[in-house]
């Protein structure tokens, strides 16, 4: 076991804090990494604060994690030390499952092992990478190309993942028109991704206060949700609509967006149920979706593919000290568009 430096929640709600961690010893197929940056997720403040149900405290967050392995198990046969690896929102899963056997480990029937927050198979808990070190199985770590720098690489193992696996499976590309709903962490990377595979891409976020921005991340289009003349003009006209919204939204007008055969896909999650007439799905044979980031194997695609069109996070640098504060910023839409913990400062 290795003794680390980390910030922790004590409990539900309390501000993060300086403290030490036990890491466990580097097995046979284990990984030591020496963790340079960290991203923050929304999702680390809804589980600090217990937004999704009890959690497991004290809590380490971060499941966007950027280092360098510094040792590796006697088994170990894909990394070497010195290599650049992340780590996202899981760290282990059953491995036999269907969903596992086909590299869809995030959908494992006995569940996924999450970065934090989580007991592990080993019956200790998770801690994820507000840290100084993490140890971890060699078949849920993946390599980042050397063309992408660590720091804007780290929002990727999440906010990256998160939007590139729905864009994938639904096809955006060339000839296809695409709308990205919310420009925040997740929906910045959306909109670098879906123009980077050739779609056309439209921006609908609630008012038209970052829209320089959005065009500058490659949106064609860019579009206020608050504006109803938005709906009349952009009836019928998507193949594709992410969601990255959380807040709860109006799923049938989104949906009359779409063309005939189109997809709204929700990657973001309201906590609240939702109404929805199913005559907009009927009308138009639309579908309407989720997606839960994405598996190891299409991970290590997504970074390749960011790496060879030049893609990271747009990103603010923070110290640990900072991090209450930070989280503070993103619940108030405060950030273009990911805080990183610069992990030296812990
Ligand atoms: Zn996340
Ligand atoms: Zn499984």
């Amino acid at each position: 076991m290795t003794t680390v430096a980390a910030y922790a929640a004590p409990a539900a709600k309390a501000p993060l804090e300086r403290t030490t961690i036990e890491r466990r010893a580097v097995g046979e197929y284990d990984v030591l990494i020496d963790i340079k940056f960290a991203g923050i997720c929304h999702s680390d403040i809804h589980q600090v604060r217990e937004g999704w149900g009890e959690a497991i405290f004290p809590m380490v967050p971060g499941h966007e994690i950027a280092g360098i392995v510094s040792e590796v198990g006697s088994g170990v046969t894909r990394f070497q030390v010195g290599d650049r690896v992340g780590v996202g929102c899981m760290v282990d899963s059953c491995r036999e499952c269907e969903n596992c056997l086909r590299g869809e480990e995030q959908y494992c029937l006995k569940g996924m092992v999450g970065t934090y927050n989580a007991v592990g198979r080993d019956g200790e808990p998770t801690y994820g990478g507000y840290s100084e070190k993490i140890v971890v199985d060699e078949n849920y770590v993946v390599r980042i190309p050397d063309g992408l720098s660590l720091d804007v690489a780290a929002p990727l193992l999440c906010a990256g993942i998160t939007t590139y696996s729905p864009l994938h499976r639904w096809n955006a590309g060339p000839g296809k028109k695409v709308a990205v709903v919310g420009l925040g962490g997740l929906g910045h990377m959306a909109v670098k991704i879906a123009h980077a595979m050739g779609a056309e891409v439209t921006v609908l976020s609630q008012s038209l206060r970052k829209k320089d921005d959005g065009l500058k991340l490659g949106a064609d289009h860019y579009h206020a949700t608050s504006d109803p003349k938005t709906f009349e003009e952009l009836a019928g006209t998507f193949d594709l609509i992410v969601s990255t919204v959380s807040a709860p939204m109006d799923f049938g007008a989104l949906l009359s967006l779409l063309k005939v055969d189109g997809a709204l896909v929700n990657v973001g999650a309201p906590e609240e149920p939702i109404a929805l007439n199913l005559f907009s799905v009927i009308g138009g044979r639309k579908t309407l979706a989720g997606s839960m980031i994405g598996g190891i194997r299409e991970t290590q695609e997504m970074l390749d593919f960011c790496a060879e069109h030049g893609i990271g996070a747009e990103i603010e640098l923070i110290s640990a000290a900072e991090v209450n504060e930070a989280y503070e910023r993103v619940l108030a839409s405060d950030v273009r568009y990911r805080f990183v913990i610069d992990t030296a400062t812990i």
